[in-house]
């Protein structure tokens, strides 16, 4: 591991970047490098430096120090207050913060404008402000002598917190795990996905920046399996471990968070219905499925990869669905006339195409879309995909009960309430869905018989951060969002007084 005096990563000049880690407030180099790769170019961005022990136990010993350090003495206003530096900084920042995940992920800048970057911020603001005004349980309790005795409790940080990051909306995805841990005190490694190097780099110079103490925030690049994910997440000095990614994966640090016996917060795969019924305001529903879909190519967990559509609007609705898919226009992300970006890498894409030849296999009607779009000589290098819709699979077809992460979707018709409510529930994940009716009661009834964590009503993606976030079944392991996350972050001790 070398040390280096100083990281300034400039996406605006066509220089390769060194994507360094940050070990005790410093950028230092170490392990192999490997190339990350524009998915909408396929050119070199820069190199990623992939951490392997050394630099995951310098991390996490350096996190260890901080919380005995000036972090660890900070009143919650001290850590409040600068928490909320770091979401001005990186508003202040916004454009790098744009230019770096649009190389990184390939999606339209209006999607990092409106959606992924804001919340990057906001994720600091929101927990700021949160960890201010939780209040804690107390209890009077009657002992034999008369006098009682009183119970209370008190939140204390976990310690060094480990957070494993997918690839499909890296500040998003990272902020809303690092923000509430730090409000609560703890300080943190972060492992972003080796696909999405940038912002978790970023972030560094801005924490660096604002005054956040050596050893909070920790950043350590590299990969999974027999690299910087594993080492981290079976670190012994690890206390608790915050992970988004695939079922798959999420078992295997299960298995590796069963070692010490830590606790684990995690948000995996989905493959959500939507339910469109008939009195539904139907062009809100299309614009919605639409959304829910083939925003981010796809790749969004509470995506809409099974739609059902209630009979007398179906024709209707596949007609209105396609002439949406067929809309959206490819394009460099930073034109603003592109709609639809690529998937991560050529990897995922084969995978993709995989479930496209299997949808036909398995007798699909092709509505739209089904392989790769034409495309200019400076996107032929890219991930890209059509968009595609299917009608007509059986309902055992592997393409409805495996999660693709790509923008396509089947849609079924379905007569009653309870049929769709079957269909819905009929795979083993539960993240999230989306019902479009104009019927209330109907609407409550639905969303409360989906066996998901999150149901949206009449919207899609509708995010109040206060809300408790996370997956049933296969798609997860606690809540995440306002006091639940401060659950997590903390232990909850009880202090008994005998008065
Ligand atoms: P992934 O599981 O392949 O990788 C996620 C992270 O885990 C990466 O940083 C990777 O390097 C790391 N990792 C991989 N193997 C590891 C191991 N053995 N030990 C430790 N770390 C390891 O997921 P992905 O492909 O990056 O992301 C897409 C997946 O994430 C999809 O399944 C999607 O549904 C899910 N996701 C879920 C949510 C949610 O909130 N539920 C949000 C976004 C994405």
């Amino acid at each position: 591991m070398t040390v280096e005096a100083s990281y300034r990563p400039d996406h605006r000049t066509a220089e390769p970047k060194q994507f360094l880690h940050f070990i005790g407030g410093r950028f230092v180099s170490g392990g192999d490098c490997f190339a990350n790769i524009n998915p909408a170019t396929g050119g070199i961005i820069g190199q990623v430096h992939a951490g392997g022990r050394t630099e995951v136990d310098a991390a996490v010993a350096a996190a260890k120090a901080a919380l005995a350090g000036p972090w660890g003495k900070m009143t919650v206003a001290e850590r409040s207050m600068l928490l909320h530096k770091v979401a001005a900084e990186i508003t202040r920042r916004f454009e790098d913060f744009v230019e770096a995940e649009m190389a990184d992920t390939g999606q339209p800048r209006s999607v990092m404008e409106h959606a992924f970057i804001p919340r990057g911020a906001e994720n600091f603001g929101i927990f700021a402000d949160l960890v201010k005004n939780v209040p804690t349980e107390s209890f009077m309790t009657p002992t034999p002598d008369g006098a009682g005795a009183l119970n209370y409790a008190i939140r204390v940080p976990k310690g060094v917190i480990g957070v494993i990051c997918p690839w499909n909306a890296p500040l998003l995805l990272m902020t809303w795990k690092v923000a509430p841990a730090l409000a609560c005190g703890n300080t943190v490694v972060v492992k972003p996905s080796e696909e999405t190097p940038a912002t978790a780099t970023l972030l560094a110079e801005v924490c660096a920046a604002v005054g956040i103490p050596d050893g909070v925030y920790n950043v350590v690049h590299g990969r999974g399996a027999g690299s910087a994910g594993e080492y981290l997440t079976t670190h012994s000095d690890v206390a608790a471990i915050t992970f988004t990614g695939e079922t798959t994966t999420g078992a295997t640090i299960m298995r590796a968070a069963a070692y010490r016996i830590r606790d684990v917060s995690f948000e995996l795969g989905g493959k959500n219905a939507g339910v469109v019924f008939a009195d539904c305001d139907f062009d809100a529903a299309v614009d919605g499925i639409a959304r829910a879909t083939f925003i981010n190519c796809g790749q969004v967990c509470l995506g809409t990869e099974r739609v059902y559509v209630q009979r007398p609007i179906f024709e209707r609705f596949v007609a209105a669905l396609k002439a949406r898919a067929e809309a959206l226009t490819v394009g460099m992300p930073g034109d603003r006339t592109t709609t639809l970006g690529p998937l991560i890498n050529h990897e995922h894409r084969e995978k993709v195409l995989r479930y496209y030849k299997l949808a036909l296999a398995d007798g699909a009607t092709v509505v739209t879309g089904g392989g790769i779009p034409q495309l200019p000589e400076e996107l032929s290098g890219g991930s890209w995909i059509q968009p595609t819709i299917w009608t007509d699979l059986p309902g055992d077809s592997a393409v409805l009960r495996e999660e693709i992460f790509g923008p396509c979707c089947h849609i079924a018709p379905f007569d009653s309430e309870d049929e769709a409510v079957t269909r819905a529930n009929d795979t083993e994940y539960g993240l999230g869905t989306t019902i479009w009716t104009r019927d209330l009661a109907r609407a409550h009834r639905v969303a409360s018989r989906i066996e998901v964590g999150i149901a949206w009503v009449n919207s899609w993606f509708l995010r109040d951060l206060r809300t408790a976030f996370g997956g049933s079944k296969q798609s997860g392991i606690g809540r995440e969002g306002g006091v639940h996350s401060l659950e997590f972050y903390t232990e909850l001790r009880n202090i008994c007084v005998k008065l």
